[in-house]
């Protein structure tokens, strides 16, 4: 079992104030892996003395310095690639093939379209009325991550804060700590000075809301369930932080008639399960027009049943278990309750899938004729559960595609391109994908309503860790 009790601040790897030991459990195996601290607000004042420090010089650096240390660290990343990817598979239980090409790839990603939006940005512009606008970093900021997709989370925060001259300090899930030390590694060996980036490891009640709190942090930036981003919110306020949340989902998804039925079903619902369902912005409830509704419960069933759980150690394209037992739990209560409100049950259902008994997998669940006042339309599952909600006209599926508190990610299926244009303008969410169209690394992520506020990646990421000045001079003689 790997030792990993220390902290990281001020350019090293420092023991916490008083010990206080967490382990972390392989979801598939419930085996401990690592024994890491749980911070205390004593460690996170000392993270923040650190970053304080360090922002004095770091914000003065130029983009070129900046850019130069941010191209050396995509360097490493890519080179310790599969380790990272390898540690998501052993704390998160994503599948090998999936940690690759998805997980572990996010981190690329962003890493360049952050690059690719500093070599952009205007720090400094002349507004048209003569005066000078100036972009000048925000300050130290608390960077708070959860475990779902954990280094695309780490990448969206901490890679504008170096980019930026911000300095940070990240406390990461508690129960995804070992990518974030990873990623301190790749960023100490890159050389950024002492301070700039800080990792304390603990929970939200405790190392998490000392950071909120915190009145050397200018900026809090979330990431995780509405009612911890609530919470920060409140945390902050004090202090008057700019705060920015990336919450949860209940993403709509509208298949109508005139769509490719077969393939666009058949692809939503494996991108339901991705992750073992645990993505924010998953197409969770599939609306569908009543002339095909029994086609798609037909294949539903289908795609349902072939669906596969399977060992998170092996290659191939089945879905691994869920992260832990709390959440094993919660998607056990909520299957539970699409019984109990009369939704029909296509495939998987409640309990453990034969022959994984060991580890928190779920059966890859599908309710029918579900509608959208039952729990498992309104509250964010985060499993591999899909509802499937019947509607008979495109205003009355604009309808209860926004009944919801959230906002985040939308879904439109159609042959018409008129129609998907029309429909994708009246989702009140802050993403919509058109017939399978992927979200490419630079565009901004983040929703609209109880999803949050801000946006994460490329141009619109930076702008989160920026103030803005306006210098004036007497108008000219
Ligand atoms: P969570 O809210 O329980 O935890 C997220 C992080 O917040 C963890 O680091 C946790 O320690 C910390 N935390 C918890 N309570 C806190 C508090 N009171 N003060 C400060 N920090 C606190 O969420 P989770 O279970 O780790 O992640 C799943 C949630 O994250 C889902 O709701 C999902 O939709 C959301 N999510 C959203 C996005 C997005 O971009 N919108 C992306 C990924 C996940």
């Amino acid at each position: 079992m790997l030792d990993k009790r220390k902290f990281y601040i001020n350019g090293e790897w420092v023991d916490p104030i008083t010990q206080n030991d967490l382990y972390v459990l392989n979801p598939a195996t419930e085996k401990p892996i690592a024994v890491v601290s749980l911070g205390t607000a004593e460690d996170i004042d000392r993270a923040v003395t650190a970053a304080r420090k360090a922002f004095a010089s770091y914000s003065r650096t130029s983009v070129e310095e900046r850019l130069a240390l941010l191209e050396k660290l995509l360097a490493i990343y890519k080179r310790r690639y599969d380790e990272m990817a390898d540690t998501i598979t052993a704390e998160l239980g994503a599948p090998k093939t999936m940690s690759r090409e998805q997980q572990a790839d996010v981190g690329v990603g962003h890493l360049q379209g952050y690059i690719d939006a500093l070599k952009n940005l205007k720090l400094r512009e002349k507004l048209p009325n003569g005066d000078t606008l100036l972009r000048e970093p925000i300050g130290v900021c608390g960077l708070i991550t959860p475990w779902n997709w954990p280094v695309n989370q780490i990448a969206l925060k901490v890679v504008p804060v170096l980019a930026t001259g911000c300095t940070c300090v990240l406390k990461p899930s508690e129960f995804t700590p070992l990518n974030a030390m990873l990623y301190a590694e790749m960023i100490h060996e890159a050389g950024f000075p002492a301070g700039v980036f800080n990792l304390v490891n603990g929970d939200g009640i405790h190392a998490g809301a000392a950071l909120s709190k915190h009145k050397d942090i200018d900026m809090m930036s979330f990431t995780g369930s509405t009612r911890a981003g609530i919470a920060v919110s409140k945390d902050a306020a004090d202090t008057v932080k700019r705060v920015t949340l990336e919450l949860g989902g209940k993403s709509p998804n509208i298949v109508f008639a005139d769509a490719d039925i077969e393939e666009r079903v058949t692809a939503s619902i494996l991108e339901c399960f991705n992750n073992s369902g645990q993505s924010c912005d998953a197409p969770t409830r599939m609306l569908v027009e009543r002339s095909v509704y029994d086609k798609v419960v037909e294949i539903a069933r289908r795609v349902g049943r072939e669906a596969r759980v399977g060992d998170p150690t092996r290659e191939g394209s089945h879905i691994g278990p869920l992260v832990s037992h709390i959440q094993y739990e919660r998607v056990q209560a909520l299957i539970e309750a699409g019984v109990a409100e009369g939704a029909i049950l296509l495939a998987g259902g409640p309990g453990k899938p034969e022959g994984f008994e060991t580890g928190y997998f779920v059966k890859p669940t599908i309710f029918a004729a579900v509608n959208n006042t039952m729990r498992i339309a309104r509250e964010e599952v985060f499993g591999p559960v899909l509802s499937i909600i019947p509607f008979d006209t495109e205003e009355e599926a604009i309808e209860i595609a926004n009944d919801t508190n959230y906002g985040l990610a939308a879904y439109v299926q159609t042959g018409d391109p008129e129609r998907a244009q029309r429909v994708a303008a009246r989702l009140r969410a802050g993403m919509v994908h058109i017939n399978g169209g992927p979200h490419r690394y630079g565009s901004p992520f983040g929703g609209y309503k109880q999803s949050g506020n801000g946006r994460e990646g490329g141009m619109f990421g930076l702008e989160d860790f920026l103030e803005v000045k306006t210098v004036h001079l007497p108008d000219a003689a």
